[in-house]
């Protein structure tokens, strides 16, 4: 709640959040699946700096812009349990979360059902086509959110 009574919208309370104190989480079906040099480790997708496809990958983008803007961390994860153990890892106050819409329900709710001193900001981005493999997301978009309150 601010000084003249208005609630912040999600945009405002996310954009509020220091981009140190923020981290991005991604669904590893956003890589092309065909030719995708990433290898996942434990702590999920990993990219090569080499990867000729850094510039046009959705994820590519998206974590590059994450790293410049000064963001805690960026996980690409083949399942929400892999990205809830992230989050608890690095207890961010902002969460921008980028998956179907069936896992970032199931992910939101288990953010918020973890016992924590104060609840991060989330916010999220459903894929505009998903189904596991080769899905898609509407990167100007992504990028939009990513960038909200960063300079
Ligand atoms: S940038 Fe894209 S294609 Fe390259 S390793 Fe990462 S996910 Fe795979």
């Amino acid at each position: 709640m601010r000084a003249d009574n208005r609630v912040l919208t999600e945009e405002e309370a996310f954009a509020a959040v220091p981009v140190k104190e923020r981290v991005l989480l991604l669904p590893h079906c956003l890589r092309p699946s065909e030719d995708c040099p990433g290898k996942i480790t434990r702590d999920g997708l990993q990219c090569p700096r080499d990867c000729p496809h850094r510039a046009t990958c959705a994820i590519g983008r998206l974590r590059d812009e994450a790293e410049r803007l000064g963001y805690k961390g960026v996980c690409v994860a083949p399942g929400g349990a892999m990205a809830l153990r992230f989050v608890k890892e690095k207890a961010p106050k902002g969460i921008l979360a980028i998956a179907c819409y069936k896992e970032l329900l199931e992910g939101v709710q288990a953010v918020e059902e973890t016992p924590a001193k104060e609840k991060p900001v989330i916010l999220t981005l459903p894929l505009l086509r998903d189904g596991c493999v080769d899905t898609e997301v509407d990167v100007d978009e992504a990028l939009r959110l990513l960038r909200l309150g960063a300079h």
